[in-house]
């Protein structure tokens, strides 16, 4: 991949929760590139670490108990770890933005809608708030809501319309990165579908990257052109779509395609993946799998299987594959 071609850029980024129960070990090691103008899934159970890995490119990680303990985060040439809080507060927006899978985490309820999305341009734009209001309305009408309706309240909308509140916010300053977490998982499939095409659409409009955070296969085919898939705190396979849907190289990815339900399988006989993911306050020293994986064999317990290249564009952390090299 061209350096000049790569938005986002996490090497090696390691996150930990020090609660009184332990240390939550949530991310560890983590890498991963997206390249201008596209979207990368980023697909895992929950509890794989996908929105650590997401809340740590904004800087929105807790702190305390959550601690960055190690790795580099670069988007757009920006050094996000080493930022300060007010190129911070520039880049939340400009640069970057995220949708949650509640539209009401980032709606105020007691402010209009058009408000809300009229202080994001005064906030990074300074501009007047007649022009800021004319701007929201504008924002409103391109998410397929009159501009009228910048008056009401969140609560006036329905579950659809909010989230497509809150995607005309996260756009208004035309961020070079979209973050979404699980955005459509509180809708019903129709309203799901629609949200998803006017991602997609606005997504090319924009010239945007995207980081879509899901656990539905189904959602990555539709809306992705490359996929990290996640277990334990690590990405274990990455690839392009045909890759990781033709090609499958990791049991675990295996595992999530016989046993997570989506838009293209629904008739399909579901296979849940057996046991649990490892407790995060006492990793495996091993492949954190090897519990739960069918082609487990000893040596997977003794050492983190390293990532290697199956082609320019695949790469896959597994044992089996390294003994096929
Ligand atoms: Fe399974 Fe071993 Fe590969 Fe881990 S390294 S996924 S336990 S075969």
């Amino acid at each position: 991949m061209n350096n000049h071609n790569i938005l986002l850029d996490i090497q090696n980024l390691s996150v930990e929760f020090r609660t009184d129960d332990g240390v939550v070990k949530a991310v560890n090691g983590m890498s991963l590139q997206i390249e201008r103008g596209k979207t990368l899934g980023l697909v895992g159970e929950t509890g794989a670490g996908k929105t650590t890995t997401a809340l740590s490119i904004l800087r929105l990680i807790p702190d305390p108990p959550g601690v960055i303990t190690d790795g580099s985060i670069t988007l757009d040439g920006e050094d996000i770890l080493a930022a300060g809080k007010h190129q911070l507060e520039k880049m939340r927006g400009s640069l970057v933005s995220m949708i949650f899978q509640d539209p009401m985490t980032s709606l105020d309820p007691v402010l209009p809608v058009g408000e809300q999305i009229a202080e994001v341009y005064i906030l990074h734009e300074r501009i007047s708030r007649q022009e800021a209001e004319k701007r929201a309305g504008e924002m409103l009408e391109l998410v397929g809501i009159p501009a009228s309706r910048g008056r009401d309240y969140p609560h006036q909308f329905s579950g659809g319309m909010k989230q497509r509140v809150v995607i005309a916010m996260a756009l208004a300053c035309n961020p070079k990165l979209l973050i979404a977490d699980e955005p459509t998982t509180a809708l019903d499939v129709t309203i799901q579908a629609q949200v998803l095409k006017l991602m997609k659409e606005l997504k090319s409009k924009y010239d945007m990257s995207m980081l879509m955070i899901t656990h539905d296969l189904g959602i990555v085919a539709e809306v992705c052109d490359e996929v990290s898939v996640m277990y334990a705190g690590r990405v274990v396979e990455h690839g392009t779509l045909e890759d990781i849907y033709e090609h499958t190289a990791h049991p675990y990815t295996e595992g999530l395609f016989h046993s997570i339900p989506n838009i293209d399988a629904r008739a399909r006989r579901l296979i849940p993946i057996p046991g649990l993911m490892p407790d995060p306050t006492d990793l495996p020293p091993g492949c954190p799998f090897a519990p739960r994986c069918s082609y487990a064999v000893e040596e997977c317990g003794k050492a983190l299987p390293a990532s290697i290249s199956l082609s320019d564009t695949h790469s896959v952390a597994c044992i089996l594959r390294q003994k096929e090299e």
